[in-house]
């Protein structure tokens, strides 16, 4: 069936829906680092960030937060409702890591004071730039009700994926949200769309620190896939053919 293409990003390709006010999330298995300086092919990425968000955005709902997730479709896609996206990435940070510890000369691995939220403007152009309330207000990104409701519903994130992930032996570092505009009879809500993945989190060992995300990617640690499928195993989200199951990517139309 040829749908049509309505966005394709890095890691994600977003086609057209069965019904309208949906879209089709595919999943690949591209992954880029650096603002796009670095890229690569993580085999069987794809595969895995779809059950693995799937999870995560399932669990989140039960709990009463609101998400774009609907049902996954197939190995690589799943149906989300179509929102229009505010062009901002939320970072909770719990451990100091990755850029914010370059930027505070702080040790990898040091725990914070409290989670520490930051707002990020999508923007490749710019290279994702660090933006406060003022410069997001200002420009009208997102109103003053709607970071509020970001920041709330960004915390309860944190709170609960911290426990459900510290559960399987894993520390939830700091990880990247993306939220999205849906409209209901006059009314908008802000509900979380985008993934939550090991592309989007930082995800150490309790025991052994090892790392389980994307910086094995970013910084060439090897057993990327591994990691990502040692996520999965752990969540009960294995794939049920396991690694055999995960083939590379499909050529797309
Ligand atoms: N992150 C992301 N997309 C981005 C930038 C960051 O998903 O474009 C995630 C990243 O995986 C990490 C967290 O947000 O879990 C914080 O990343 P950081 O700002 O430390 O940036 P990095 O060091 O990855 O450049």
């Amino acid at each position: 069936m040829r749908r049509k293409r309505i966005y394709e990003g890095k890691a994600k390709v977003l086609f057209e829906g069965p019904e309208p006010g949906t879209l089709v999330q595919y999943f690949k298995d591209d992954a880029t680092a650096f603002n796009n300086q670095k890229q690569g092919v993580i085999t069987g990425k794809g595969v895995l960030n779809n059950r693995i968000s799937e999870y995560f955005m399932v669990r989140l709902s039960e709990v009463g937060i609101p998400t774009h997730f609907m049902r996954r479709l197939n190995m690589r896609e799943q149906l989300v409702r179509e929102v229009e996206i505010i062009p901002l990435e939320v970072v909770v940070r719990n451990i100091a890591a990755g850029s914010f510890a370059q930027r505070f000369k702080m040790e990898e691995g040091a725990p914070l004071p409290r989670s520490i939220v930051e707002y990020y403007l999508k923007s490749d152009d710019l290279g994702d730039p660090l933006v406060t309330e003022e410069h997001i207000t200002a420009f009208g990104w997102a109103s003053t009700q709607d970071l509020d409701d970001m920041l709330q519903l960004s915390l309860r994130v944190n709170d609960f994926l911290s426990g459900l992930l510290m559960g399987v032996g894993l520390r939830l570092v700091d990880f990247k949200l993306e939220f999205g505009r849906l409209w209901e009879n006059e009314e908008m809500r802000i509900i979380l769309a985008d993934e939550i993945s090991p592309d989007s989190c930082r995800l150490w060992d309790t025991k052994t620190n090892e790392k389980l995300d994307k910086d094995r990617f970013r910084r060439d640690l090897g057993q990327v896939a591994e990691a990502y499928q040692e996520v999965a195993r752990r969540l009960g989200v294995l794939p049920e053919a396991g690694p055999i199951d995960i083939k590379g990517p499909r050529v797309m139309q």
